[in-house]
């Protein structure tokens, strides 16, 4: 099957050389407004600020004041996009809002998001955090042609565009949009929380696994709706409750209206684990628990499954820092400042040499010879993906006089693609994947290495008895991603064929 839009080689290009790079690529940050008589642009814009971690790689924003619909994006960060002139512009009462990491679709102008279409007389527009998993399938049953659209979102745009010109108009009840929704939503498969916006309404969905989060905020006179509650937060709105997964919320002039568009047997809350690890704000909450607390859980895990006698406790800045918080209060070990991390370097750093890319790495962390000289280390981080980052930190804290380098990791070895909305890059460079425990210690030079079970992960999380995907760990995919979608992702990343078979045999 030709797909239906083309595979980003930009971005390839663009995360060598980048320490940041070698850590997992969240897919988007949503925002929506409805607050009649507030400024719902620049609320939108401080919303997408506290979401800006979600993705750098452009923001947008749809307005509306009930007839006229206003869309501005661009490529860039939030603050680069929109300045006071741009948010003038923008008059209404409702918006939404997008920060953009693609794991779908090319890093350019077109993929920028919201998402518009206009449909006879209706407009409307949408952002989406995550990725549908039957994008081929769709696009064909539609009859579409290759380039026919630019992304799983542009897919998504289209189809409930057609929806409404095929029905919607006749009801005259002014929710066609809604009523579209109703009628596609059980056709898409895969992660998705979306944030939708017509003249006159906001829509928030979750896909029946809740992959993705989103909540909901209470603001005065208004509602919000976000990938994480720190952007209520921002606004000074209050938390309510998350989006479950599987709903729709309409929220309109009347109030809000949850409908359940997903057949009851799909619904199986499955929120990504790596959302608890090292996506999501550590002020975020996810099923009610405090990222922040549960970081330093994992933390005081990793110290009862794999302690060792060292001198300091340090983090890999800044995901590390909870956890490495609680592995020293569980262990007694003094915790320190180990690295100091450059806040002023973005993600565009291309370094073509070995040479370079070491650089790289110190631009962004630099080892604090002072703290670390004569010391047995322990050094704790969220993850290990290709591995570079990590090694070069290791010789990093060498060449400045540390003992003894004990690397402790707050999740176990990531070794399988994600279908759901992170980038998994290329397969082939995935350290885990290609290598056992042993083999990455020596890999990375270190004294020992240890990765935190994923029974003892889930358990510090603190959510005991929620759903949750952890695929990329486990290999255990919580629904079905056809066997076409999942070659085609292992091919294209070149696996040693060895490893190909037994994907494909195991998952
Ligand atoms: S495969 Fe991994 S990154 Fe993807 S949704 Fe599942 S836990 Fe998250």
């Amino acid at each position: 099957m030709v797909p239906v839009f083309d595979a980003d080689d930009d971005l390839a290009a663009d995360v060598e050389g980048d320490p940041d790079a070698d850590k997992p690529k969240e897919a988007c940050g949503v925002f929506g407004v409805y607050a009649p008589g507030q400024p719902v642009a620049h609320l939108t814009y401080l919303g997408l600020y506290a979401l800006q971690h979600r993705g750098q790689e452009s923001a947008g924003m749809a307005v509306s004041d009930g007839e006229t619909m206003l869309i501005d994006k661009d490529m860039g960060l939030v603050s680069n996009v929109f300045n006071d002139r741009r948010l003038a512009a923008l008059s209404g009462h409702l918006a939404i809002g997008h920060t953009r990491y693609s794991t779908t679709g090319s890093s350019t102008w077109r993929n920028a998001q919201p998402v518009y279409r206009s449909v006879a007389a209706r407009q409307f527009a949408l952002s989406h955090n995550g990725n549908l998993s039957n994008t081929d399938a769709l696009a064909e049953e539609a009859g579409m042609l290759p380039g026919t659209v630019a992304s799983d979102s542009d897919l998504v745009a289209e189809l409930v565009g057609r929806e409404m010109l095929a029905h919607g108009a006749d009801r005259g009840d002014g929710r066609d949009l809604e009523h579209a929704l109703e009628s596609v939503l059980p056709r898409f498969q895969g992660a998705f929380s979306f944030v939708l916006m017509d003249e006159s309404h906001l829509i928030g969905i979750r896909d029946p696994n809740g992959f993705r989060p989103l909540c909901l905020g209470k603001l005065d006179g208004g509602w919000v709706l976000a990938s994480e509650s720190p952007a209520l937060d921002t606004i000074g709105a209050h938390f309510v409750r998350e989006i479950e997964p599987g709903e729709m919320l309409v929220i309109d002039a009347s109030g809000t209206r949850s409908y359940r568009p997903f057949p009851e047997d799909r619904i199986d809350p499955r929120l990504c684990v790596f959302e608890f690890v090292y996506f999501a704000r550590p002020d975020a909450k996810l099923y009610g628990q405090s990222v922040h607390v549960a970081r330093q859980r994992m933390g005081e895990q990793l110290a009862e499954q794999a302690p060792v006698e060292a001198d300091l406790v340090i983090p890999v800045p800044e995901s590390g820092v909870p956890a490495a918080q609680g592995y020293a209060r569980a262990s007694g070990i003094p915790y320190g400042d180990g690295f100091v991390k450059n806040r002023y370097i973005g993600r565009t750093f291309i370094a073509p040499s070995q040479a370079l890319r070491a650089k790289a790495v110190q631009m962004k962390l630099n080892p604090l010879r002072d703290n670390v000289a004569g010391k047995r280390l322990v050094v704790v981080d969220d993850s290990i993906v290709r591995g570079t980052t990590s090694r070069e930190m290791v010789r990093m804290l060498r060449e400045v006089g540390a003992a003894e380098v004990h690397l402790r990791i707050m999740s176990p070895p990531y070794r399988w693609p994600c279908f759901f909305g992170m980038d998994t890059g290329d397969r082939a460079d995935l350290l885990a994947a290609n290598m056992n425990l042993g083999e990455i210690q020596d890999f990375l030079a270190v004294d020992s290495l240890a990765y935190l079970t994923i029974d003892r992960l889930f358990e510090a999380t603190g959510a005991r008895g929620a759903g949750f995907c952890s695929a990329c760990l486990t290999g255990e995919y919580p629904v079905e991603v056809s066997v076409g979608a999942r070659k085609d992702v292992l091919e294209s990343n070149d696996m040693p064929a060895s490893n190909l078979d037994r994907l494909l045999h195991e998952a």
